[in-house]
């Protein structure tokens, strides 16, 4: 197979959501798993509800998730390209005029449907005469283009759903310019995937009737078309599918809330997948898991709480490498150790600086402290270089010669070196506060 070219399409009409990022990510790890190429298409042939905000914050999203596009087109700056294809198509035959006004057409519906007929378009427009055409354009009316569909079923195979059929003959042809000259999204798609070479076209299971139509638009326009793959959607806990319009879930939400890019990408990926859903380090690790014939057919469920603990998980396992940089960006620079001490306390990435100030103080003593036992502590705490053997040196002889052990013995001394009751390990916390620090909070 040559490299794959896929592309991410979002009309730039709102923030985009956990569930579009799913549908990115699966195009984008398929192709660079490959060796291949992403393109970021915005699909703004509607200008009135497409900004120039909501894509740049979508480039921004993907960019967050460590998505690089290779290629970005805009459709709004390509309709000389839609224009000549719909000319070729109107001198094929294959894009004819259509009159009819939506209560006209309303009208043959509610007509279909006290005959119990299916409210498929009845091409009346095809037979109409040059005459009849000349008249309505003389009374003002406009017209808006179908697509003459073949009425036969198409059938591809599916990457994810196996061998897929769509019955067209059971399809209204289907409206590609309405009368004010604007495209729906159908032929913009096609002529784009088509001039930017796309192989695979990888989307929710919402496209697959689309895509029965489109396998002909593209076989009429290029004689073949590209292979398709319809992933599972994402639903909210309570099974109701994603909105981007209600801003469900948006990306630029979750990283406001502190949410780690990995452990966004790898929910977004491994949910209603073969996989595990677990935190993995990289994108190309998560790379590795996408096996979209193994994904599941229904739709799974996006649980904000599954995200938190995964959020969770992943800072506990992040290497100090990646942590480095955005702790010296939070103006931490304590090295490898403060790292590997905090990361397993923390929610968000944010929580390091909280372990920062503990080490640094100062802290907020709270409650009763036991004077006498922590003077009997401090009395035996060992000088010199201090390592992580420290803490439990220093405890065994505090243990010998007090008497106390488990809580007794282990509370008091946490409570006076960090002023709180849950925290890091203390022997690594120990080395990082040191010596000259730790005498003084034992002696506050
Ligand atoms: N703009 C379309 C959408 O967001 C793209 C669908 C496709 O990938 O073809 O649904």
């Amino acid at each position: 197979m040559t490299n794959p070219i896929v592309r991410f399409a979002p009309s730039p009409t709102g923030r985009i959501h956990i569930g579009n990022a799913r549908t990115a990510l699966l195009n984008y790890l398929f192709a660079h798993r490959a060796g291949g190429q992403f393109i970021l298409r915005y699909d703004d042939t509607d200008i009135e509800r497409s900004t120039k905000e909501f894509a740049d914050g979508i480039a921004v999203d993907l960019d967050w998730m460590g998505i690089k596009p290779d290629l970005v087109i805009r459709q709004s700056e390509r309709f000389d390209l839609y224009h000549s294809v719909a000319d070729k198509l109107r001198a094929m035959g294959k894009l004819y005029a259509c009159y009819e006004t939506e209560e006209e057409l309303d009208r043959k519906r509610k007509r279909q449907a006290a005959r119990h007929l299916p409210p498929v378009y009845d091409r009346a427009a095809l037979k109409l005469t040059d005459e009849e055409k000349a008249a309505y354009e003389a009374e003002g009316r406009k017209p808006h283009w179908r697509f003459l569909l073949d009425h036969k079923t198409v059938a591809w195979h599916d990457l994810v759903r196996g061998e897929c059929t769509v019955d067209c003959a059971s399809l209204s042809d289907p409206v590609l310019i309405r009368a004010d000259g604007t495209y729906l999204y159908t032929l913009p798609s096609v002529v784009d995937d088509i001039d930017t070479k796309v192989t695979h076209v990888i989307r929710g299971e919402d496209h697959v009737t689309n895509t029965g139509v489109q396998i002909q638009i593209f076989e009429t326009l290029s004689g073949s078309s590209p292979l398709f793959g319809h992933h599972n959607l994402l639903t909210n806990a309570s099974g109701e599918g994603l909105s981007k319009r209600k801003g469900h879930f948006s990306i630029s939400s979750l990283r406001e809330d502190g949410m780690e890019p990995m452990a966004v990408a790898s929910l977004a990926v491994l949910v209603g997948s073969s996989e595990s859903v677990r935190p993995i380090a990289k994108l190309d690790e998560l790379g590795a898991l996408v096996d979209l014939a193994r994904l599941s057919r229904a739709p799974a469920k996006f649980d904000e709480a599954e995200l938190d603990g995964l959020n969770a998980k992943t800072l506990h396992a992040m290497a100090y490498e990646t942590a480095a940089p955005r702790l010296r960006a939070f103006g931490i620079d304590r090295g490898e150790n403060f790292w590997l001490a905090v990361r397993g306390n923390l929610e968000r990435f944010a929580d390091a600086a909280i372990w920062a100030k503990v080490i640094e103080g100062p802290i907020a003593q709270s409650g009763e402290r036991d004077r006498a036992f922590l003077s009997e502590a401090l009395a035996v705490l060992p000088s010199g270089a201090w390592d992580t053997e420290t803490w439990g040196a220093w405890t065994t002889v505090v243990k010998e010669k007090t008497g106390r052990k488990g809580k007794d013995l282990f509370m008091p001394l946490r409570l006076a070196l960090t002023g709180l009751e849950h925290g890091p390990e203390l022997k690594l916390m120990l080395p990082l506060i040191g010596e000259a620090e730790t005498r003084r909070r034992l002696s506050e």
